[in-house]
């Protein structure tokens, strides 16, 4: 039986990786992509403590190999369902193609962007419909991109697309950014990016690569045509549990619910990073979580399992 399986291997997962590895748990991570989560599609990163402006991928190269080093196993398997398991049992894992038995669980799988929803989204996946500014944004040279969104990683992501795109329009629902101020201000200043306010985009045109979009003002209800050339989306994120049985207490938007000590309301079931339920969803919260997770995780294992008096 393992001591724990770590889901998921974005910071939250990968810091769970050192502390467990570095404490000689038995311990493996299944992680169903390569390591590194949101931040390897993250083009630059400002406020990590310590590492001013290292890029996503290089941070998560780092952090692979301080656990790796400390001898954890990574997996590359989807997690498929847990089974909740009764006294000492251990709870099971099964994967894509493999099955484990271990006494905790850390989820750890964060999320996922979310769609608009919209007509020629799915179609245009890849052929000019992008989540991703690190991933796609150099195909963009020259081009004009629209960006939809008005958070943070809208504008940041925006503003990473200038290095490549000659023109970035940002479409915003509302009339202000909610993105922080000190973003805001470098892409209002910024030369090659301009607004569409209260606007929505209702439908995505072009055969076969994006080349229009169908933008609705939302004070007047007039839709227009939008020439252009390839379009990113940054809306928001869905939580990672379509794996998850449904006695694990969520929130009305699907995230997890922990206490402090990132207990779930499960025995032996523990969450941490941008699946739970909370306010802050950045690198160094998922790997705060993380690092208390793993404090909970070896009491709970100490006591449930050698004493059976926890809880
Ligand atoms: C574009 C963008 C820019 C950002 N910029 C910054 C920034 O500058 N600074 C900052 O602090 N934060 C930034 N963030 C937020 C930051 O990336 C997240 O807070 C952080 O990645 C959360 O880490 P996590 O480990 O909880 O989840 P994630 O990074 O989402 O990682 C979850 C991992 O779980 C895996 N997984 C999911 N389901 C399963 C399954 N069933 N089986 C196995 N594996 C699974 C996924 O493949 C993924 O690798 C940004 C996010 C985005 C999207």
């Amino acid at each position: 039986m393992y001591d724990l399986v770590i889901i998921g291997g974005g910071p939250a997962g990968l810091t769970a990786g050192i502390y467990a590895a570095r404490s000689k748990m038995n311990v493996v991570m299944l992680e169903k992509m390569m390591p590194g989560g949101n931040v390897s599609i993250t083009a630059e990163v400002e406020n990590y403590p310590g590492t001013p402006g290292i890029s996503g991928p290089e941070l998560i190269v780092n952090m692979e190999k301080q656990a790796r080093d400390f001898g954890l196993e990574i997996k590359s398997e989807e997690v498929l369902s847990i089974e909740v398991g009764a006294g000492t049992n251990g709870h099971t894992i099964k994967s894509d193609s493999a099955e484990y038995v271990t006494k905790s669980i850390l989820i750890a799988t964060g999320s996922s962007p979310r769609r608009l929803g919209i007509d020629g989204e799915e179609e245009h996946i890849g052929r000019g419909v992008s989540y991703c500014a690190t991933c796609d944004g150099a195909f963009y040279r020259e081009k004009h991109v629209a960006v939809v969104g008005g958070g943070d990683s809208a504008v940041e992501e925006g503003l990473f697309l200038t290095k490549f795109a000659k023109r970035v329009t940002i479409i915003h629902r509302r009339d202000k950014l909610r993105a922080t101020k000190i973003i805001q201000e470098k892409a209002m200043k910024h030369p090659k990016v301009d607004f569409i306010w209260d606007s929505v985009v209702d439908a995505i045109e072009g055969t076969p690569t994006v080349n229009n979009l169908k933008v609705r003002n939302l004070k007047t209800e007039e839709v227009s045509d939008f020439p252009v050339d390839g379009i990113f989306i940054f809306v928001g994120y869905i939580p990672g549990i379509e794996f998850l049985p449904g006695i694990i207490d969520k929130d009305s938007s699907g995230y997890i619910i922990t206490d402090m000590l990132m207990h779930t309301n499960i025995p032996g079931i523990f969450a941490a990073g941008d699946i739970i339920a909370k306010k802050q969803r950045q690198i160094v919260t998922a790997c705060g979580d993380a690092a208390t997770a793993i404090k909970s995780i070896e009491h709970y294992n100490e006591w449930y399992y050698e004493d059976e008096q926890y809880l």
